[in-house]
């Protein structure tokens, strides 16, 4: 079985670049397996020896509205639940937000491994890209550029070494 990776993060972080990114080697599968909703697109891909399948979450809402917990971010979780990694992006440009925060905590709560990826890091140092985002507690900060694929083999290495 190929592991599952699913990305998370607020809306326009890169998700969707980074799926079509991780996708495009084989032929940019998006396949809309029947019986999901539209919030979910899987895809498959290979870098280098690693196959995977992909999950891109429409986008994950985790503001709790009049106690019932958004249907995205419902969803999101689910798709959290099923998948094999969970990738977490967050935005070099914008730096860390709100909302950052609160989906690490909703990441958290979930008891999984969650790797955290900095996108939009091309051009940037590394370390400077990365620092401010310790603070979400999710260990190091991995810098990536989705648009540019700056360090995704280095990402997909080493989010798929166990599988
Ligand atoms: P999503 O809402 O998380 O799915 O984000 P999208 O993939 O739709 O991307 C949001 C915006 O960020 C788009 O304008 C992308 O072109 C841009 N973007 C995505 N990845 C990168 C990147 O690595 N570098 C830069 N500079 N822009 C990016
Ligand atoms: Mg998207």
């Amino acid at each position: 079985m190929k592991p599952t990776l699913v990305l998370v993060g607020r809306p326009n972080v890169g998700k969707s670049t980074l799926f079509n990114r991780l996708t495009k080697s084989r032929d940019a599968l998006v396949a809309d397996f029947p019986g999901l909703t539209r919030d979910r697109h899987y895809g498959h891909g290979k870098v280098g020896s690693k196959d995977y399948l992909v999950v891109d979450t429409g986008g994950f809402e985790p503001v709790v509205k009049e106690g019932i917990l958004h249907e995205m971010a419902r969803q999101t979780l689910q798709a959290v639940d099923e998948a094999d990694v969970v990738l977490f992006l967050v935005d070099a440009r914008q730096g860390l937000a709100p909302q950052d925060k609160q989906i690490a905590d909703q990441l958290r709560k979930t008891g999984r491994k969650v790797w955290l990826a900095v996108n939009k890091a091309e051009g940037m140092r590394r370390d400077v890209v990365t620092a401010e985002f310790f603070e979400l507690g999710l260990g190091d900060p991995l810098a990536i550029s989705a648009a540019h694929g700056d360090g995704l083999r280095e990402l997909i290495d080493l989010v798929l070494a166990d599988f």
